[in-house]
């Protein structure tokens, strides 16, 4: 391994990490995610109530956790900012699709007998991103505005960059402080149909009482 500067500091950041007393729990976390390359940070507390009698069942903080945070897979579909993730869901729409043309996965099989429609469904914007658009087979301007107005932080809601198939900023927003990471974090449709049997296969997985802190979602 070259003996860089940025090397150095992940060699004595590993050696740390190693030798701490909740080393075991940091590691069952990561492996958890699935080898996700930007797991987000989440933080907070669940408590669980029976609702009969309104008596605590079970509690869960992130305080006890290694940092005080629990470390959950991005999920992005985007191979070039998390192969592991998006792998993961191009496998897991794979068997979506599959399950509802001919069953499987708690779906039952008479659905073979049933008409088959793709739709698509497309979510409320959550606030400008970076885009890649082509017309032509030219790519086009991410966000050219010729009157582009200013947002309350004082960035310009304009991009005339033609971006790359890898820019990483694609999917981005244009300012992260107006973009409302915790409904597009909610409304993200993610299955959860690998393992389980539940026949909604879109439900969303987001620990609602939990707060993100990661640069990946400023939830609160
Ligand atoms: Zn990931
Ligand atoms: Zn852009
Ligand atoms: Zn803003």
């Amino acid at each position: 391994m070259p003996a860089t500067h940025d090397n150095a500091h992940a060699i004595t950041g590993m050696i740390k990490r190693l030798n701490r007393p909740d080393y075991d729990r940091w590691a069952s976390q990561i492996r958890h995610t699935g080898g996700c390359r930007q797991p987000i940070h989440l933080r907070g507390k669940v408590d669980h109530y029976d609702q009969a009698t309104g008596k605590l069942l079970h509690r869960y903080t992130t305080r006890s956790e290694p940092d005080g945070v629990l470390r959950v897979p991005c999920k992005t579909r985007r191979a070039t900012r998390c192969p592991a993730c998006a792998e993961t869901y191009r496998a897991d729409t794979y068997h979506l699709i599959r399950a509802g043309l001919i069953g499987g996965k708690g779906v039952p099989e008479t659905v073979t007998g049933h008409p088959t429609l793709f739709v698509t469904l497309t979510a409320p914007s959550f606030g400008a991103v970076h885009t890649r658009r082509e017309h032509g087979g030219k790519v086009q301007p991410c966000h050219a505005r010729r009157n582009a107005t200013t947002c309350p932080h004082g960035r310009a809601m304009t991009c005339t960059e033609r971006h790359h198939k890898d820019d990483p900023r694609l999917g981005e927003p244009l300012c992260p402080d107006c973009y409302d990471y915790t409904a597009a974090s909610c409304s993200t449709p993610w299955p959860r149909c690998c393992g389980n049997a539940s026949p909604t296969p879109y439900v969303a997985t987001w620990p609602n009482s939990a707060a993100c802190s990661s640069r990946s979602c400023a939830a609160t």
